[in-house]
């Protein structure tokens, strides 16, 4: 049962009800903090989950292969058994810091006041919509992203094009495949502006049973139709236009942190990432603001971002208790050539925190992942990685550094790799 709304105060809200929120929420109270609210948008708890209607999600957390609804089902359980409130259908608007944490929430129950100590944005990701990468043409119905795709499959039953476009070749681009099927949709043709798929080669022999044609080294440049979508026009690898009769069109992948609410408090924003700059507690540019799972990195799995939260509870737990070290005096990461992202971008001298950096490579590299500071190479290892592709480096090798570190790729080039980097 939800207490009454109005002015209400926690020792840590969590906004987001996603595996990262979620895990952080549990973990808390394990630890025995004793008010931890969850507050999530959206009806249901779960994140993204609650509509990706196929496995596998759970083996690390629950030991077993499970549908995403399935899935997102147990962490709701999970988190409301351990002793969390959970606020749905409340959306977070704003977060006051000037002196003590005020986050305002607005819903159809009225606005909702919470003070906190602790608070941590899990807003997650989303895709890059139509507008955002810059597609011209008409807007007709039809032009969606996989997230909507899968509501519309999953949740509501609705069914939104039969025979779409699908724009990417990530992972998602991929289950999209299976998506369309559910509905009785087949897709027209996988594009790529790459030319190579994002997703592991291994994973493209999904469209290939489908039947489904796969072209790289092609953009889309134009959507036609007045009411619903009539065609697309391609921009092929020979520079020639060709028009593509279609029913849809899907953006897959491209993801982004749901960064709104963090820009919107003033934190300082990572240009790599798109998310919060942290440091390796989680911590914000404003210490008592944490963040945890996709909004640090686009795209983790479920759960990695679970196993993430989890750590960020701990982190947190200490910290309410006074032990984590000072956030000031960081050094700080900054990615040099052939390298998209570093996470975090601060680490502080003392304590343990999270154990990797996480990196992304900008395209397709093989070389050497090289840390320098001071014009001093501090650290080196090789590094084969396509993008979208996690790479970890251990933070323990950073720890002694008394300046600022970038880190790159050394002996770069864009090659046409199939294997995993040997840093994961
Ligand atoms: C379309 C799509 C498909 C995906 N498919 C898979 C997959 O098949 N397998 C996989 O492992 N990963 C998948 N992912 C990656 C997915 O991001 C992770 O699985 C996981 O959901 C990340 O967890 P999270 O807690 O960081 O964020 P999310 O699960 O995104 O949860 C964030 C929550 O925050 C809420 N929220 C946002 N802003 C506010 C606000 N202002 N106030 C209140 N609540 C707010 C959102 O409603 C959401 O419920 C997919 C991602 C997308 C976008």
């Amino acid at each position: 049962m939800s207490a009454p709304f109005g002015v209400r105060s926690a020792d840590v809200l969590i906004i987001g009800a996603g595996p990262a929120g979620l895990s952080a929420a549990t973990q808390l109270r394990k630890l025995g903090v004793a008010h931890v609210m969850v507050v999530e948008r959206e009806p249901m708890g779960g994140g993204i989950p609650r509509h990706c209607g196929h496995p596998p999600f759970g083996i690390r957390e629950f030991g077993w292969v499970m549908t995403g609804p399935a899935y997102a089902r147990r962490l709701v359980d999970r988190a409301v058994k351990s002793g969390v409130e959970l606020q749905l259908g409340c959306t977070v608007v704003s977060i006051d810091h000037a002196d003590d944490l005020v986050v305002t929430c607005a819903s159809n129950r009225g606005p909702l006041t919470v003070v906190a100590k602790r608070v941590v944005i899990a807003t997650g990701v989303r895709e890059r919509p139509r507008s955002a990468r810059l597609v011209s043409g008409e807007r007709p119905i039809g032009v969606i992203n996989t997230g909507a795709l899968q509501e519309y499959a999953y949740l509501q039953k609705l069914i939104p094009f039969r025979r779409p476009l699908i724009v990417g070749t990530e992972l998602v681009s991929v289950s999209s495949l299976l998506t369309c099927r559910n509905i009785g949709a087949k897709p027209v043709a996988m594009i790529e502006s790459r030319n190579q798929p994002t997703v592991r080669p291994i994973s493209m022999w999904l469209p290939r049973l489908l039947g489904i044609p796969v072209r790289y080294g092609t953009h889309l440049v134009d959507i036609k139709g007045r009411s619903r979508v009539e065609a697309v026009t391609l921009l092929c690898p020979d520079g020639t236009h060709e028009d593509i009769a279609c029913d849809g069109v899907l953006f897959t992948g491209s993801f982004k942190p749901e960064a709104s609410l963090a820009r919107s408090v003033g934190l300082d924003i990572d240009a790599g990432t798109g998310g919060p700059v942290i440091d390796q507690f989680a911590r914000t540019s404003e210490p008592r603001i944490f963040a945890a799972g996709n909004i640090l990195h686009p795209v983790e799995t479920a759960g990695w971002s679970w196993r993430e939260g989890r750590r960020v509870g701990g982190f947190i737990a200490d910290d309410l208790n006074a032990r984590l070290p000072a956030a000031d005096q960081a050094i700080r990461l900054k990615p040099g050539p052939g390298i998209r992202y570093v996470v975090p971008q601060r680490i502080v001298p003392g304590g343990e925190g999270l154990s990797h950096l996480q990196l992304r490579a900008a395209d397709s590299v093989s070389g050497s992942l090289v840390a320098m500071a001071d014009g001093q190479i501090i650290c080196k290892q090789p590094l084969t990685s396509s993008p979208e592709r996690r790479i970890l480096a251990p933070i323990s090798a950073f720890e002694n550094a008394n300046s600022d570190i970038t880190i790159g790729v050394e002996g770069m080039q864009a090659t046409d790799i199939r294997s995993r980097s040997t840093c994961e």
